[in-house]
């Protein structure tokens, strides 16, 4: 525990500066003691918490408690009356994880939410969760440290996260990302951590569950609160996860990690909205080459060289007809229906004149748009993105989203439509759309890029 005084230098000294209350909390007396530093002179405060509001504020932040590590870091910020209140602290334990001691400040001042860049680093501004980098490295230790007889590593990610954020805003989104923190850190307490890895994307590091069923409680439990947690809104709130397990999986970090990834790729690829429990008889051993280099499962990495290879090839392809003389529409089918293969499409439309009729079609629709005329209305312009791109589902937002865009698509038997469109508001040249009449999840970043170059393209030598 050498590291206890270091730390609790540290504090000390961020009181004194910041006159922010110091706090020490003991585990075995269950009694707060709270302070604030001035000349180096502790000076106890018994007016510090009047109302008594600060100590289960602090209590509330702690998210984890050590484990095969000897100290553990939280953060969270609060609102109390208009003021905002930044708890920080770490908890020290014994060597077997009993927590020992814990302490550290409160400050109200909105510039004191970033004193020092090694704590705040650990710590996932917008949530209080851990970063991805400190749970990566708790989780490495609580692994290596055999010290638990038994650690499940939960990766979750939002479903369909960029429809709620275009439906609802940005803010929404945000608000739903805290709300899912706070979700996933009551999961957690006691038994282990979670952590913010980024974006959307989530991470549980859970000790010592019995067996199957209580992994699949909390899972379960996870889902059930997040799925009712915006009940008011009509829109499916889901999640995907991806579980693997020390020691059954592996015993080595990154593999349980690759793992876990894959777990939850499947997830999404079987249509989101599950969760995947890594086993080897059913998803197989890691090959070594992907152990060593990659953790996109190897189903992505197929389709991801398909349409590469397609990109490789059709550029040149299409520039060529282009520079021919006379293009004729037919000589670029051949192209259009790789295209549709590569990118798993039904087909691709392209819409043009003032009411944006089909003047072509590639591929199988079931029952395809006549026009794309609601283009037309600034709404759904503003649903764009600055590069004149639409890229998202249309599953699940019919009545919120606007009818005439989201229902006309679904009417057509469409659950995704990305669409590409030349010219200005006021003047639309022409619209490809690239169409799904099955949802297979959001399109990766490639494939949208990949899809753009390929629209604007289509637009240049049809219109
Ligand atoms: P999938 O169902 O396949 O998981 O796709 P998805 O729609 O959830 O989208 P994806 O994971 O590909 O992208 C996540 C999006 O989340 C991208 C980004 O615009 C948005 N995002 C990332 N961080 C934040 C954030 O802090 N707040 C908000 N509101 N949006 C964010
Ligand atoms: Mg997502």
């Amino acid at each position: 525990m050498k590291e206890i005084d270091e730390e609790l230098l540290k504090f000390y000294r961020l009181s004194e500066k910041e006159h922010r209350i110091f706090f020490e909390y003991s585990y075995s007396a269950d009694d707060i003691s709270m302070f604030k530093y001035r000349d180096s002179r502790r000076e106890l405060i018994d007016e510090a918490d009047p109302l008594n509001v600060l100590k289960p504020m602090i209590m509330n932040s702690v998210i984890a408690t050590p484990a095969g590590d000897n100290s553990i870091d939280f953060f969270k910020a609060y609102n109390l009356n208009g003021t905002d209140h930044y708890v920080r602290g770490i908890i020290i334990s014994e060597e077997d994880g009993t927590p020992v001691k814990m302490f550290g400040t409160v400050s109200t001042r909105k510039s004191d939410s970033t004193p020092d860049l090694t704590r705040t680093s650990k710590i996932d501004a917008m949530t209080g969760l851990y970063s991805r980098e400190y749970a990566l490295s708790l989780t490495h230790k609580a692994i290596e440290s055999h010290h638990y007889k038994k650690v499940s590593l939960i990766l979750i990610d939002i479903d369909n996260f960029k429809s709620i954020n275009e439906a609802y805003g940005t803010m929404f989104g945000d608000e739903v990302i805290r709300r899912l923190s706070i979700i996933l850190r009551d999961a957690a307490y006691g038994r282990g951590f979670a952590a913010r890895f980024g974006g959307d994307e989530f991470f549980l590091c859970i000790y010592n569950l019995d067996d199957e069923d209580a992994l699949r409680a909390v899972l379960s439990t996870i889902v059930y609160h997040y799925k009712t947690a915006f009940s008011e809104k009509d829109f499916k709130f889901t999640l995907s996860q991806g579980i693997s397990e020390y020691p059954r999986n592996s015993e080595d970090f990154s593999v349980l990690m690759k793992k876990a990834e894959r777990a939850l790729q499947k997830a999404k690829f079987k249509g989101q909205d599950r969760f995947i429990i890594y086993k080897e008889e059913l998803h197989g051993e890691l090959p070594e080459s992907e152990m060593e280099d990659s953790a996109i499962p190897l189903d992505d990495m197929r389709l991801r060289d398909a349409q590469g290879n397609f990109m490789k090839k059709a550029l040149p392809e299409l520039v060529s007809i282009a520079r021919s003389t006379g293009l004729i529409p037919e000589r670029i089918g051949g192209i259009m229906k790789e295209c549709i293969t590569a990118f798993r499409l039904n087909g691709i439309s392209v819409y043009t004149g003032r009411d944006l009729t089909c003047a072509y079609r590639f591929g199988d629709y079931s029952k395809p748009l006549d026009n794309v005329s609601y283009m037309n209305n600034p709404k759904v312009w503003d649903c764009f993105s600055n590069d004149r791109v639409y890229s998202g589902q249309v599953r699940g937002m019919k009545q919120h989203y606007i009818e005439s865009f989201h229902g006309d698509i679904a009417a057509h038997n469409l659950e995704f439509s990305m669409h590409v469109v030349t010219g200005t508001f006021e003047d639309i040249k022409v619209v490809v759309t690239f169409d799904r009449e099955k949802y297979l999840g959001s399109n990766s970043a490639f494939e949208n890029q990949s899809l753009t170059i390929l629209g604007r393209m289509l637009a240049e030598l049809l219109s």
